[in-house]
């Protein structure tokens, strides 16, 4: 699949040929429909010291805000189907830190970002974990938007975000 993202530091991006993901125990596949940029991707784009302290394995997809169709669903996944249009949640908590065990995940102090921590959106596919930030989940779903930055992808009506 076609992919963008850094295949080493510097300013710049790389169009990478990537094998299609399979989705570990908890993950789900998803064929990517819509993924905006961000500001945190023109970091990385001009490789400023922000985008070098966070990305430090290469090859790195990139991007973060977006939605899309699953069309796989890994082993141990609930509450989703193959077909479900999702938006997704750009922070993965850990789940063990002080804030998280207080039940606030958006504030995790080991928090892991979609695009710099873990390949991201700016590809034909990624996977993805069924759990992330609760808070920020539970927020979208209420107001209806997909993305960490609704602003960017407001005509987007997802079915859920995960
Ligand atoms: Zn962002
Ligand atoms: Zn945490």
């Amino acid at each position: 699949m076609k992919a963008l993202g850094k295949t080493k530091g510097g300013p710049g991006l790389q169009l990478i040929d990537a094998p299609v993901p399979k989705p570990e125990f908890g993950e789900v596949l998803i064929k990517v429909k819509y993924a905006s940029i961000c500001g945190s991707d023109v970091h990385i784009y001009k490789w400023d010291e922000f985008a070098q302290s966070e990305i430090t394995k290469f090859p790195r997809i990139i991007g973060h805000e977006s939605a899309g169709e699953i069309v796989e669903i890994g082993e141990g996944v609930e509450g989703l189907k193959i077909g479900d249009f999702v938006g997704i949640e750009t922070h993965i908590a850990c789940g063990k830190c002080y804030q998280c065990r207080i039940g606030k995940k958006h504030v995790c102090k080991n928090v892991k970002i979609l695009g710099f921590h873990r390949d991201g959106a700016f590809a034909e596919y990624m996977t993805y974990l069924r759990k992330t930030s609760g808070r920020y989940r539970k927020q979208y779903q209420n107001i209806g938007f997909p993305s960490w930055s609704p602003w960017e992808m407001r005509w987007i009506p997802p079915s859920r975000v995960i």
